[in-house]
């Protein structure tokens, strides 16, 4: 099945160099011209016709729908309660092959990167060599396209951490109880559920050994602009396997990390993505079952107190294979990601699938303030290596217009390349640059075509403040330091969060309103920030939080009826 409409094509070739430096690596005006991601299955088939065709199936107690933070905290913490549990996830697994190909890589893109693309988004850079179609693949990316803005996702049995730059960081104090209902005990936080992701994930600072060697130089670099800007620092863990790093420097992997692969995933096996940890400590439960390539669709009140899912079995090219699925839970947990959730919910309220959700379902979103920046001019920074993320996060915490942070991240090699080639100052390094966003994006439903659509108000007053911040903080490194940003587009973000907000749509603990038995454990919890951090930590830690409190409170049982 194909979506009914492909967009106007505008190849890379027609993006100036002058537009190309303006808009940089993900330039939203390029960026439109690769197309609507959404899905053809979501543009065809509407409720009614699923739910006829779909087959009855088994009853299964709990069901996860995701994989990712959210999802691996509840499938483990589930298991663990003797609570047998079926995990439906859309894309596929991706062990870690002996050849050192399990992944594609930036300068060798192909179907593994993305989730059903025909062409990498990389093709705005204008190199005619990128532009090559790629096969329609269920691979670890997806693009969301929205109304005013396009979003990373992670695609996999992993979710969002097949493709993370592997940065674990937690929110400043001040900044989380600005954002988190006062309830949310930052010092619980900190003391509990913070620490147990952590040891579980097992991440851990870059070793100094490792941070001295050339590939991290760029590293090096900014943390030296940040101290020369008077900007306060502080290391951030990643969720990797160091001695893995260690081998590929020394020749006995495939060169990954230290060869700037990231969001693609690192082929040596470096990353602590979730499979290798929460998901395979749930399954070794002997109670959870994931069911990779399983797409949900619809989700609606079934008989008594069950909810009753209806997933599509997928092809690795995205076809539908065989009919629906229908399956049948008495708890449901909510875990595809702040879009998949809130599109999940969104249209099971328009549906009248779930009639009694509320008018808070589809709101209060934003994207963590999360803009990919570039920045050249600056001393050698050995730009293409040294991945999968930088080791530190620098905060403007007295910018007047509002707190800024930047965590630097890698600069994929023929990114890198392309800079040099389109003449841009040399020595570059990239970054996200973290604000506190207004939570004013919001969810729509096109009956028509049965599509929920993601809108970004990026032109409304309220963002520029924010907007102006990060520009602010920039403006003081560059000019500090005699560099120059070169790429600023907010338009771009990896980091989507809000929908199905605590305390609006879910109680505290991520129980939905008027739903006994249903619950949301993922990024959509959260109203549109995590502080000034990459938010995979905080959506794992309240996740652990929530299972605490739902498994105790909540008298879940593993019985059929
Ligand atoms: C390129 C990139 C780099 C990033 N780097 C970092 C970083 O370094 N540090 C950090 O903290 N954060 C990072 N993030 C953000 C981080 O990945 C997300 O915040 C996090 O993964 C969200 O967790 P989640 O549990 O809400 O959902 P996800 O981790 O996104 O998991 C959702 C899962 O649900 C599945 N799913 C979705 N819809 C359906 C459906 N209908 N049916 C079945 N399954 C479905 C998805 O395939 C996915 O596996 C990055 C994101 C991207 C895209």
């Amino acid at each position: 099945m194909r979506p009914s409409s492909r967009p106007s094509q505008r190849t890379a070739r027609d993006v100036s160099r002058r537009e190309f430096l303006r808009t940089g690596i993900l330039g939203s005006a390029s960026l439109a011209a690769l197309g609507s991601s959404a899905c053809a299955w979501e543009q065809l088939s509407t409720w009614a016709q699923l739910s006829a065709s779909a087959q009855d199936s088994d009853f299964v107690p709990a069901i996860v729908i995701g994989s990712g933070f959210g999802g691996a905290v509840a499938a483990l913490r589930l298991g663990q309660a003797g609570i047998s549990t079926l995990v439906l996830e859309r894309g596929r697994r991706w062990d870690i092959r002996a050849d050192g190909n399990t992944f594609a890589t930036f300068e060798r893109p192909d179907g593994r990167a993305y989730w059903l693309r025909d062409v990498p988004v990389d093709g705005v850079l204008g190199l005619p060599q990128l532009e090559k179609p790629i096969d329609r693949y269920v691979g670890v990316l997806e693009v969301v396209v929205g109304n005013g803005i396009f979003v990373g996702a992670g695609a996999g049995v992993g979710g969002g951490s097949l493709v993370f730059n592997a940065i674990i960081v937690k929110p400043r104090r001040e900044l989380f109880e600005r954002i988190f209902p006062r309830e949310i005990d930052f010092g619980e936080m900190e003391d509990v559920y913070y620490p147990r992701v952590k040891g579980i994930i097992g991440s851990a600072p870059i070793p100094d050994d490792i941070l001295a060697t050339e590939y991290y130089r760029s590293s090096r670099v900014s943390l030296d602009q940040a101290r020369t800007a008077g900007f306060p620092t502080r290391p951030v863990d990643l969720a990797i396997d160091w001695d893995i790093v260690r081998d590929e420097i020394g020749g006995l992997r495939v060169p990954s990390a230290i060869a700037g692969q990231s969001f693609y995933g690192l082929n040596s096996g470096a990353k602590r993505s979730l499979d290798h940890n929460y998901l395979a400590m749930a399954e070794a439960t002997g109670r959870v079952e994931i069911l990779p390539l399983h797409n949900v669709v619809a989700i609606e009140q079934g008989h008594g107190d069950r909810y009753a899912v209806t997933a599509l079995r997928i092809s690795d090219g995205g076809d539908v294979v065989g009919t629906p699925r229908r399956l049948t839970c008495k708890y449901l947990f909510l875990a595809a990601g702040s879009i998949g959730t809130t599109s999940l919910l969104v249209r099971a309220r328009a549906t009248r699938a779930l009639p009694a959700l509320n008018d808070h379902v589809g709101r209060h979103w934003a994207a963590n303030g999360d803009i990919p920046v570039t920045r050249g001019a600056l001393p050698l920074t050995n730009a293409g290596t040294g991945g999968p993320a930088g080791h530190f996060i620098m905060e403007d915490l007295d910018n007047p217009l509002g707190p800024t942070s930047l965590v630097e991240l890698v600069l994929p090699p023929h990114i890198a390349a392309a800079l040099s080639l389109a003449g841009a100052p040399p020595h570059f390094a990239n970054y996200a640059s973290l604000g506190i966003p207004p939570a004013i994006g919001s969810f729509s439903y096109d009956a028509a075509t049965n599509v929920v659509a993601l809108n970004w108000p990026g032109t409304d007053p309220r963002v520029a403040n924010f907007l102006a911040a990060a520009k602010g903080t920039l403006a003081v490194l560059d000019r500090s330091n005699g560099s120059l940003t070169l790429s600023f587009n907010p338009f771009v973000s990896a980091h989507p969060l809000g929908g199905a907000v605590l305390g609006k749509v879910c109680d505290l603990d991520g129980r939905v309103e008027h739903h006994r038995g249903l619950y949301v454990v993922d990024g959509a919890l959260i109203e549109g920030s995590t502080g000034l951090a990459n938010p995979s930590f905080t959506i794992a830690a309240l996740a652990e939080r929530s299972m605490d409190h739902i498994l105790a409170e909540d008298h879940l049982r593993d019985q059929p009826v």
